[in-house]
């Protein structure tokens, strides 16, 4: 067993943050370290960040994202075009493409993808509400901005069945050349997926 260089208390916030993805045992430590000496101007505000986040967290009952608020922030602004819903895996995906900032639409999130072996099928994930909304018959395009993995494709191929015989289009994003990629440096699947989805110069 390690040699403890500090009380339980301690012990147990970096062993805490460790989980935390993105830091190890190492940043877990560094991090603890820094928030004890800058208790007043870090620790104390993100202690009380954290309590009331856990009190007000939810879970969007129509889009699945997370938020204070539900219906969330997205679906609830008016200035949002309603007509159009962006399918993604998880929240971290919602936010990276408000990040992009290229539509100003809604979403559905997910929740992860199909994947049999791990035991998860269309009932584990937020697929039945999809199909709810898209009833509802507001909707003109879902777009499939799921993961180009093999899951990622086997959900959207699963999602395509499912929204069939509804009057939607079905889109998903291009596969190809990152911008500011050079040829030389992509994979063959990539150059081949870019191949077929070119477009009009
Ligand atoms: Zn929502």
């Amino acid at each position: 067993m390690s040699k403890r260089v500090a009380g339980p208390e301690i012990e147990r916030l970096i062993q805490l943050l460790a989980k935390v993805p993105g830091l190890g045992p190492r940043s877990a430590r560094r991090a603890a370290l820094h928030m004890i000496k800058k208790k007043d101007q870090l620790m104390v505000p993100l202690a009380g960040a954290m309590a009331e986040a856990v009190d007000k967290v939810r879970v969007c009952s129509t889009c699945g994202n997370v938020d204070t608020i539900d219906p969330c922030t997205i679906c609830t602004d008016p200035r949002r075009d309603s007509t159009i819903l962006i399918v993604v895996e998880d929240v971290s995906d919602l936010w990276a493409l408000e990040r992009a900032g290229t539509m100003n639409v809604r979403y559905h999130v997910l929740g992860g993808t199909l994947s049999p072996l791990d035991g998860i099928g269309p009932d584990q994930l937020n697929i039945k509400q999809l199909v709810a909304r898209a009833a509802e018959g507001d909707v003109a395009e879902v777009i499939l901005a799921v993961n180009a993995t093999v899951e990622g494709q086997t959900t959207a191929h699963y999602l395509t069945d499912q929204l069939e015989g509804f009057e939607i289009k079905v889109t998903r994003l291009a596969h190809g050349v990152p911008v500011g990629g050079e040829l030389d440096y992509l994979d063959e699947g990539t150059l081949a997926a870019a191949l077929r989805s070119r477009t009009a110069f």
